[in-house]
Order: structure tokens, then C-alpha cells, then sequence
């Protein structure tokens, strides 16, 4: 990949624009607060105009914007972020918006499907055609390539809202997903271990008990995906994913609650390579927007 691009990390409390081709090759970049739609598109276009001067339009610009977003090309709301508590981005066109303004042609994806493109084509993902990339911050969401490209379907994957088994007894927090209490997200997002344990997660010490409950929570999930999906990877990021012991014990359930069901080598014996922290931390996600740009060129 020679040919410089745009991305756009559309998160609901920041947006990240940038100029470049792959993760050492990024010219520009500006970070800014998601603030009401207007402004934010306005800040956005204001960054791609100045970017001409220095290295003309890009071809395409890649955008991985946080959701529920509708990511169908033949869908009249195409482009739209759709159901969001989020004020003024309810029902809002953000790829039109943005393409108008920008007069480029756009991709448009899940934050998750875009991050997952990044770590495929530069770090965690490279090589697989199907892998999982989760990641657990202030939400849960997850990502998917299958056969090499990012899974759709009826809408997107909402990987975060999976329901795990919550024994009230052990954990009598009710969880605090405003649609289901109880889903994955209700119970295991950074916000959630804040809540239930009365203190910020990245304040609580590595041999607190969150720690074990928060990795029993993500490995029911990861086992479900691993059932539904066969990923050959998982990829699990965000600021939770910083406390890097959880990874042991997320691996150790996983491999007992599967019980040597799944016969893959993988799975039994190399599973330290099979769930695995993101190599391109924060930068997935522009880096792989450049590449959904990337390939919305070579697909012309
Ligand atoms: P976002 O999901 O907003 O894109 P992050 O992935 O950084 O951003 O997630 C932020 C959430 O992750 C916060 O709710 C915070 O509680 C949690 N968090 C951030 N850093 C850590 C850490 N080092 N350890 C545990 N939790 C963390
Ligand atoms: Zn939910």
C-alpha cells in the first residue's frame, strides 16, 4: 500500500481523523470531542481541506464510526448511525454528511470491523481470514473477518450484548445495560466493574476479586463465539484488556469450559496464541480505516 488515504475514527466521545498508508506512514492527525454532529463534521472537513495543500485529496476516505450503525450499501439509511442515547446522533447520516462534504468516495463500518481490518492487515489478525477482535471499554463490541472480509448480515454483529450466565448470589450487581441489564456489556464493561465494585476499574489491584468474575464473564462469551463462529483468532483490546493478567485467566476458562470439545491445536495447546492482546493498541482503528479505504480503490 503506497497510496495515501483518509480515516476516521468516529467514536461517541472522540473522533480521530488522519492522512497516511499504514501505521509508520501516518502524515496528519487530529483528535478531537464528539460534540453535536454539526460541529464534529465541520471539524472533520476543516481537517481534510488543510491536508490538500500538503498531499491532495485522498482517494478514499475509511470511516469505523461507534454504533448501532446501518452498514448496508442498499439500504435506504445507509451510512447512518441509528439507535444511539447519544444526544443529536439519533438517526444521523453520517456517511452522507461526511461524503458530501468531503467529495470522496467513503467506507463505512463498525468501529470493531474497521479495528479488526488494522490488526489483519498489520498486527494480531495478519495472515487469517477469520478472526474475532473484541473490545471491552466503556462498551463491549466485537469485530469479525470472515473469509477476509467484515461480517455483516442482518445488521452488524453486537457481540457485547451476548448474555452470559450471572449468578446473583455471587454477583448480585444487576448490570447496567439500559436495553438488557444483564447482557455481557451490563456486566463486564469498564464502567460496570467501576459501578459494582464502587471504584474506577484501572484503580483496582491486580488480586481484586472483579478480576476473576470480570474474566469468568468474557470467557462465557468468548466460548460462545468460538462455538457460533470458529474464529481462528481472538483479538481482545480496549482499556480493560490493559490489565494483561486477565488474559491467563480468560485462556484457562476458556480451555476448561470447552472441555476438549473444540479439536483444535489452538485450543489445547497454543491457546496463548489464540487469545492474544491487539499488536497495534490504540492505533487499530485509523490504520484500519486506511485499509477499508485501501480497498474500496482496489475493488473499482
Ligand atoms: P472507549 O471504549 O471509550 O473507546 P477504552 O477502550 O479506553 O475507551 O475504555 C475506557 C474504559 O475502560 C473506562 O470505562 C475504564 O473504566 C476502562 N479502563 C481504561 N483503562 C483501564 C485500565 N488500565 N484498567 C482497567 N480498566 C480500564
Ligand atoms: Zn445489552
Amino acid at each position: 500500500m503506497t497510496e495515501l488515504v483518509g480515516g476516521i475514527e468516529a467514536g461517541g466521545t472522540k473522533f480521530v481523523c488522519a492522512i497516511g498508508a499504514g501505521p509508520d506512514d501516518i502524515r496528519a492527525e487530529v483528535r478531537f470531542p464528539t460534540t453535536t454532529p454539526a460541529e464534529t463534521i465541520d471539524r472533520v472537513v476543516a481537517f481534510f481541506r488543510r491536508q490538500e495543500e500538503h498531499h491532495g485529496r485522498p482517494a478514499a476516505i475509511g470511516v469505523g464510526a461507534f454504533g448501532p450503525i446501518d452498514p448496508n450499501p442498499a439500504s435506504p439509511t445507509f451510512g447512518y448511525i441509528t439507535a444511539t442515547p447519544k444526544p443529536g446522533w439519533s438517526n444521523f447520516d453520517l456517511a452522507g454528511r461526511l461524503g458530501e462534504a468531503l467529495g470522496v468516495p467513503l467506507g463505512f463500518d463498525t468501529d470493531v470491523n474497521v479495528a479488526a481490518l488494522g490488526e489483519w492487515r498489520w498486527g494480531a489478525g495478519r495472515g487469517l481470514g477469520n478472526f474475532i477482535y473484541l473490545t471491552v471499554g466503556t462498551g463491549i463490541g466485537g469485530g469479525a473477518l470472515i473469509d477476509g472480509r467484515p461480517l455483516h448480515g442482518l445488521v452488524h454483529p453486537e457481540m457485547g450484548h451476548v448474555l452470559v450466565r450471572h449468578d446473583r448470589t455471587a454477583d448480585p450487581y444487576p448490570g447496567r445495560c439500559p436495553y438488557h441489564g444483564d447482557c455481557l456489556e451490563g456486566l463486564a464493561s469498564g464502567p460496570a466493574i467501576g459501578e459494582r465494585w464502587g471504584q474506577p476499574a484501572d484503580e483496582l489491584p491486580p488480586d481484586h476479586p472483579a478480576w476473576g468474575l470480570e474474566a469468568d464473564y468474557l470467557s462465557q462469551a468468548l466460548h460462545d463465539y468460538i462455538c457460533a463462529i470458529s474464529p481462528e483468532r481472538i483479538i481482545l483490546g480496549g482499556g480493560v484488556m490493559e490489565q494483561s493478567h486477565l488474559f491467563p485467566m480468560i485462556r484457562q476458562r476458556v480451555r476448561e469450559s470447552l472441555n476438549g470439545y473444540i479439536q483444535a491445536a489452538s485450543i489445547l495447546r497454543k491457546i496463548k496464541d489464540y487469545i492474544v492482546p491487539p499488536e497495534l493498541g490504540n492505533k487499530a482503528g485509523i490504520v484500519g480505516a486506511f485499509v477499508q479505504a485501501q480497498r474500496l480503490i482496489d475493488d473499482k
